[in-house]
């Protein structure tokens, strides 16, 4: 019987910084207090389901880092969240918003359950539990919630009306990513997807790969793959394979995303689209192709599959999709990676925007907003490839380089207290 070790994301997110902490001698004192997370919740409640059972409902909320600012991550429902998985998220939050330099630390929440059983009604009260629970930890200046796997902009509204209703006054700036008629940003749905595709476009000519024509595989076909898989069709990319939870479709002619969108939104899910074949969520991944974009969970490509890898960049939507023995593999066969922390960080950027307008109620047109999210991913796409050539590293590295020493400038300005 073949034992498979559990593969700890948060070990994971430790390793990395390790590395990068080496690479910019950061000293030991801010080491060990940036390596854990600041301040850590867990809370157990009953919620009561449509034929009239409690349940015992178990959830998360960990703030990794707030040297530069409120924390700010989202919240996955999904039955297999953990404290470590929250950790590690929450972590990777901390890097990202250092790696596009906007002003906010790290934090993730989860609620273990699993969505796809319940009713609306059920999630709503999920949520708005789940939220008075955590209120005292959030708010617009101390931490912000946002979606994440499994959420999306009905449950920030949900957070936004509990958190309001406990406040006594509509809080808009508590949650990001929430409908735009109630203090959503333009563009922060697609935001993710269209900083992954900036950040696509940037390595594309770096490397000389023209995108018209491109092939295209995409593991995970919700907010952050299905748009994805439409901005690369718009630049002309031929979208081969695409999956979910379900499992897989390739479909080698080049598939229309919108096409395959409606489908799952009749069906349920991908398979069965048109004259398609199906594959495994393994795979997929192990497609010959030009670009790869996992856009599911982490930890699905290792040091099992990584010798398998045939794309010639891989853009992780998801977070933590490669583990870091499998980094090592990937550069020394010469796959681009943008790694999570730069590649989707699109999405926190445009939260940030949206904060910044329900601060000022004053709402920007789309237009401006991908103008600015544009600036912002191109400037940190040139950074981050400006410390990996300096220090010899892979882009992964390098990526947490910058981040680390914008972290650690942070903590040495601010001193120790008391
Ligand atoms: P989502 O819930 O909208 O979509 C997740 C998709 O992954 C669904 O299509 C689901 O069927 C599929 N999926 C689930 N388990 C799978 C499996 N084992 N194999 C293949 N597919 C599977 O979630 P999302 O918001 O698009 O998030 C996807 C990834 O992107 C996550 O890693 C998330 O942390 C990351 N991310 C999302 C955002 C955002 O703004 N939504 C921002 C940054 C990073």
């Amino acid at each position: 019987m073949e034992i498979k070790t559990v593969i700890n994301p948060f070990e994971n997110a430790l390793k990395n910084f390790d590395m990068a902490a080496d690479v910019i001698h950061l000293e030991d004192n801010i080491r060990n207090h940036i390596r854990l997370p600041e301040r850590e919740l867990t809370v157990n409640f009953p919620v009561r389901l449509d034929n009239g059972n409690v349940i015992s409902v178990t959830g998360y909320r960990v703030q990794h880092s707030t040297a530069r600012g409120p924390g700010k991550g989202g919240v996955r429902f999904h039955p297999d969240v953990n404290i470590d998985e929250v950790r590690a998220l929450a972590a990777w939050m901390t890097w990202k918003c250092a790696v596009v330099g906007i002003p906010f630390g790290g934090a993730k929440g989860g609620v273990v359950i699993d969505p796809k059983k319940m009713s609306m009604s059920e999630l709503e009260r999920v949520t708005r539990r789940y939220t008075s629970e955590i209120a005292f930890m959030i708010g617009p200046d101390k931490d912000i919630p946002a979606p994440d796997v499994y959420t999306n902009s009905q449950t920030m509204a949900w957070m936004m009306d509990t958190y309001s209703m406990i406040s006594g006054r509509t809080v808009l700036g508590v949650v990001t990513g929430k409908p735009i008629s109630i203090g959503g940003s333009q563009g922060r749905n697609e935001a993710t997807a269209r900083g992954t595709v900036f950040t696509i476009e940037k390595a594309a000519k770096k490397l000389g790969i023209k995108l018209n024509g491109a092939s295209v595989v995409v593991q995970g076909f919700g907010n952050a793959g299905s748009i994805a898989a439409r901005l690369m069709f718009d630049l002309g990319a031929k979208i081969i394979a695409v999956s979910d939870s379900k499992g897989g479709i390739y479909y080698p002619k080049g598939m229309n995303p919108t096409e395959v969108s409606i489908h799952k939104e009749l069906t349920g899910s991908v398979l069965g689209f048109k004259d398609s074949e199906k594959i495994s969520n393994t795979e997929i991944l192990e497609l010959p192709c030009d670009i790869l974009i996992p856009a599911a969970l982490e930890n699905v490509i290792t040091e099992d599959n990584a010798g398998q890898i045939h794309a010639r960049i891989i853009a992780e939507a998801a977070n933590g999709p490669v583990i870091p023995e499998a980094d090592a593999i990937l550069h020394d066969r010469g796959v681009f990676v943008i790694p999570d922390i730069l590649a989707n960080a699109g999405g926190v950027t445009v939260s940030y925007f949206e904060w910044v307008q329900d601060n000022y109620s004053f709402f920007w047109k789309t237009m401006d907003i991908n103008k600015y999210l544009k600036e912002v991913m191109d400037e940190s796409f040139d950074n981050v490839m400006a410390i990996t050539e300096k220090h010899k590293v892979n882009t992964r590295i390098g990526a947490y380089a910058t981040a680390v020493a914008k972290v650690a400038e942070a903590i040495r300005l601010r001193g120790v207290f008391p």
